[in-house]
């Protein structure tokens, strides 16, 4: 019989089905987190979960670098979808451990400001960078109604 997370990951990833993975690799050939982190294998991640080996997964940051680019979801010839598999087991990790200091103050500073991070200046290929107003962009303002949008914000993402 499966273990209890397998079958959580199956119910969370709906459609998608971890076990026709036929290790063909494409997602990681594809996934640009795989290009910059060695520990960072999204085939092999399916393969643990396959295998029922996923309590390891669940206490490391692997599964934190993920970036939802959904590129190994478009480059997967079955229906896999690691990146719906690494969600999932994000889910699990927040249900076993609760959730991580980074996305704690990510969504804090959503529920203060309707950003979830500062505005950035963005460079372009020479590394020259710019702000906003030099591109003639209109400085960005927080949501009306801040106060309620927070309370709702803090709620949902349970941090209150
Ligand atoms: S969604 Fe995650 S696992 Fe998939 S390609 Fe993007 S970074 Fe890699
Ligand atoms: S692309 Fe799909 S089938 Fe190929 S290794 Fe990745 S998850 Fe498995």
């Amino acid at each position: 019989m499966r273990p209890r997370v397998f079958t959580a990951i199956k119910e969370m990833i709906g459609l998608q089905d971890p076990e026709v993975c036929f290790q063909c690799r494409r997602c990681t050939s594809g996934c640009p987190v795989a290009f910059l982190e060695s520990d960072y294998r999204p085939h092999r991640i399916v393969t643990e979960v396959n295998l029922g080996r996923f309590e390891k997964l669940l206490d490391s940051d692997v599964i934190w670098k993920c970036t939802r680019c959904y590129k190994c979801t478009e480059y997967c010839p079955q229906r896999v979808a690691p990146s719906d598999v690494v969600l999932a087991l994000q889910a699990l990790a927040t249900e076993k451990k609760g959730l991580l200091g980074e996305y704690r103050k990510m969504i804090e500073k959503v529920a203060e400001t309707g950003f979830s991070f500062e505005v950035m200046e963005v460079a372009d290929r020479d590394f020259e960078f710019y702000d906003r107003d030099s591109l003639g962009l209109p400085e960005l303002k927080s949501p009306s109604k801040m106060s309620i949008l927070g309370k709702i914000v803090k709620k949902l993402g349970g941090v209150e």
